[in-house]
């Protein structure tokens, strides 16, 4: 199951908690070199320090995706650093949920400056990388919120939907150059997303939700090394998991 994984230079946004987070462990751990982003530096430097006393290989840099020059450093880092990117797990993300009523337009553009900017900066820093060296694998992060949309979500599932789109669009532009795409889209998983909903009474009841429902941030990170893990030929285009109750 690993055997696709050892060496491997992994990029990750979002590392600084959650699924980034657990992702990045779990990767390192399979002997992947980790390359770690996110705004937070303090928990990434953790990270790294955890990452490197049990005998992995990784290095952060302090990157906001909503800037392009932040994601192509934190790419061209993991090139200098190692030599080559084989993976970007694009995987930051914002959900302040709240009706389009509230109108919280700066949560909108949050929203869209993070899940679907901050995807395509990712796939713009990465690509070229991914020519010149005839492989690389892109691995993006949706939502079972990508697959329909609900109450108090219209701005989140639109950014969703989007992702899901343009990583089809990329799988199709980028296959001949034996580069792998992947979506994957999570339902309910235990962390800190639901921590940014400001709109009075949708915070409360989503947050509960989760800490019932929701599955651990290390189940992203089975997904991710399973689609990394495939033979090179195979490419697993989409991935979509939620906790058993989930509607
Ligand atoms: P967390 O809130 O734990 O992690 C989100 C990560 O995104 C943090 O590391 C945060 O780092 C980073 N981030 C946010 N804004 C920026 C930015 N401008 N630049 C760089 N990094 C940023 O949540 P999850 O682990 O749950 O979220 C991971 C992904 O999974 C997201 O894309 C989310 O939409 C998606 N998802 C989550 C679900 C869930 O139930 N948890 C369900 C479906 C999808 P920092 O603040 O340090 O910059």
């Amino acid at each position: 199951m690993t055997d696709n994984i050892t060496g491997k230079v992994v990029v990750i946004t979002g590392a600084s908690s959650g699924m980034g987070e657990a992702t990045a462990h779990d990767l390192a751990a399979k002997g992947a070199k980790v390359v770690l982003g996110a705004r937070r530096t303090d928990r990434l430097e953790t990270l790294t320090k955890e990452i490197t006393k049990a005998g992995g290989e990784a290095v952060s840099v302090s990157t906001d995706v909503t800037k392009l020059e932040d994601v192509q450093k934190l790419v061209q880092t993991a090139k200098d650093s190692f030599g080559r990117v084989d993976v970007i797990f694009n995987n930051a993300g914002l959900m302040p949920l709240s009706p389009l009523e509230s109108l919280r337009i700066d949560e909108w553009n949050q929203m869209i400056d993070v899940n679907v900017k901050g995807t395509l900066y990712g796939i713009a820093a990465a690509l070229p990388i991914f020519k010149e060296q005839k492989s690389g694998h892109v691995i993006n992060v949706s939502s079972v919120y990508g697959h329909k949309t609900v109450e108090t979500g219209a701005v989140y599932c639109a950014t969703k939907h989007a992702v899901r789109s343009l990583s089809e669009g990329l799988r199709q532009e980028v296959k001949d150059y034996n580069v792998r795409v992947t979506v994957i889209s999570p339902g309910a998983v235990d962390t800190e997303l639901t921590s940014h909903i400001t709109e009075p009474g949708v915070g409360d009841t989503v947050r509960d939700v989760v800490s019932k429902i929701g599955v651990p941030a290390g189940t992203m990170a089975d997904m991710v090394a399973f689609a990394i893990s495939q033979p090179d030929n195979v490419d697993v285009n989409e991935i979509l998991f939620r906790p058993t109750v989930q509607p």
